[in-house]
């Protein structure tokens, strides 16, 4: 067990013990949100064929060279077709065919001319200028080509991509597995939110914080309850947990006081600790064990020392589960637009939110940052990275921030990376 490591440490301890969990295939109403477990290669063309981008007349380019407003190209109709339907007939010189927008080109012909542009007689069309080969037809092949990358293993599907796999038709979709995550919270002290508070307790608020946050990862989290402090009780939660989840996450008891019991309970059902204490403020309080590829992950009991954990050094765990390559959170430099006058003996992670003005990133203070601090979690999107030693901190001061929550999907270019490079 080391103690008291930093927070690279901590993020790479856990990552090489951790493994991506099996994969499944789920249908394409199921995969959005899910990790792509395989790269997928376009199996046909899209479009399959050469088709019309508009409703018009599909004719020979050639046949228009010399068309003008005072002597027009006269040609004849000599079939209509729609999407779905190929034309029954040929275009050669001279002629042209009725279409739909959709509607496949038809042999021989290689530019469409709208509707408006285009005068019709009985079954001949003028055309008043002359046209350019390809002009509104899309290409076979035009939006992906056969054995193209669709998207990459690692990959997040999302609305888009649900839409180009359906368009290729693939309809069973390889994935990891859902991440289980199970959570507890440990505390005499706490209530359940929705039930009567006595004088002395607390709501449990960070297990509906770390559970919503779960969710919203994609994980599926399991709701363990409160604990009582005690040691048996704690290891039997645990135990609980391990048979249902992939990550048992604990939070409060994990400091020196007389019922802080949560360490020990982890040895007792089995886990090895790999740390604990986490050198930063807050989030000091933490601890981190496996079990094979199992882990339990006791954080603080404040709130939001519970939050700067998990959304540091948890997410990343989460993610290399889940399939995620690059799993490690954002840095973003920016400019500090606020003022924090406490000095930082300690490495100090301010809850803060980014905003982007005239192309610069700026941070602002979220609200209170005491380790108990709720509020300032609200808008938190970011985590300030004050280094050990630092003095205040003043306005317009360069500073680093970890993106974290939901803005994180913005800045988290991992996907397309890997899009480029399969690509490339
Ligand atoms: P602990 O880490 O157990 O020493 O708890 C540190 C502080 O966080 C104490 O003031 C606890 O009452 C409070 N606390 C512990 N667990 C929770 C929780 N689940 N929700 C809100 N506050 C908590
Ligand atoms: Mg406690």
């Amino acid at each position: 067990m080391k103690k008291s490591v930093s927070l690279e440490e901590a993020q790479s301890l856990l990552l090489d013990r951790a493994e991506a969990i099996g994969e499944e295939c789920v249908s394409l109403l199921q995969a959005n949100g899910r990790i792509l477990s395989q790269d997928i290669k376009a199996p046909i063309n899209i479009p399959g064929f050469d088709k019309s981008a508009l409703d018009g007349y599909a004719l020979i380019a050639a046949d228009t060279v010399s068309a003008e407003p005072s002597n027009p190209a006269q040609i004849m109709v000599v079939d209509e077709t729609r999407a779905g339907f190929p034309a029954n007939s040929k275009v050669v010189p001279g002629t042209a065919v009725k279409l739909m927008t959709g509607a496949p080109i038809p042999e021989g012909a290689d530019v469409v001319i709208k509707y408006e542009d285009i005068i019709r007689n009985g079954d001949v069309i003028s055309v008043f200028k002359p046209l350019k080969a390809r002009d509104n037809i899309i290409s076979e092949g035009e939006d992906i080509k056969r054995g193209d990358f669709a998207a990459a293993k690692g990959m997040r599907v999302n609305p888009g991509l649900v839409a180009l796999l359906a368009g290729l038709g693939i309809y069973q979709i390889p994935v990891y597995k859902q991440l289980k995550i199970a959570i507890m919270s440990t505390g005499d002290e706490l209530v359940r939110p929705g039930e009567p508070l006595r004088t002395g307790k607390i709501y449990n608020s960070s297990l509906f914080g770390l559970m919503a946050r779960c969710a919203e990862l994609g994980a599926q989290p399991i709701d363990l309850g409160i604990v009582p402090d005690y040691m048996q009780s704690t290891c039997a939660r645990i135990a609980k947990g391990l048979e249902v989840a992939d990550i048992v996450i604990s939070t409060g008891g994990v400091s020196v006081g007389d019922y802080d019991v949560v360490k020990d309970a982890m040895v007792a059902a089995g886990a090895e600790i790999i740390f604990w204490q986490v050198a930063m403020k807050p989030g000091s309080p933490m601890v981190a064990a496996v079990r094979d590829n199992q882990f339990v992950i006791g954080l603080s009991g404040n709130p939001a020392a519970a939050m700067v954990t998990f959304d540091l050094i948890v997410i990343p765990l989460i993610k290399k589960l889940m399939g995620i390559e690059n799993p490690l959170p954002v840095k973003v430099q920016g400019i500090f637009a606020d003022k924090f006058t406490k000095a930082s003996p300690q490495r100090r992670l301010l809850r803060a939110k980014l905003e982007r003005k005239d192309g610069l990133d700026y941070f602002l203070l979220t609200g209170n940052q005491s380790n108990g601090a709720m509020i300032s979690m609200v808008e938190c999107n970011v985590m300030l990275d004050i280094p050990a030693g630092s003095g205040a901190v003043i306005s317009g001061q360069r500073v680093t921030g970890h993106i974290v929550g939901n803005i994180s999907s913005v800045y988290d270019k991992e996907s397309d990376l890997i899009y480029e490079r399969k690509n490339a």
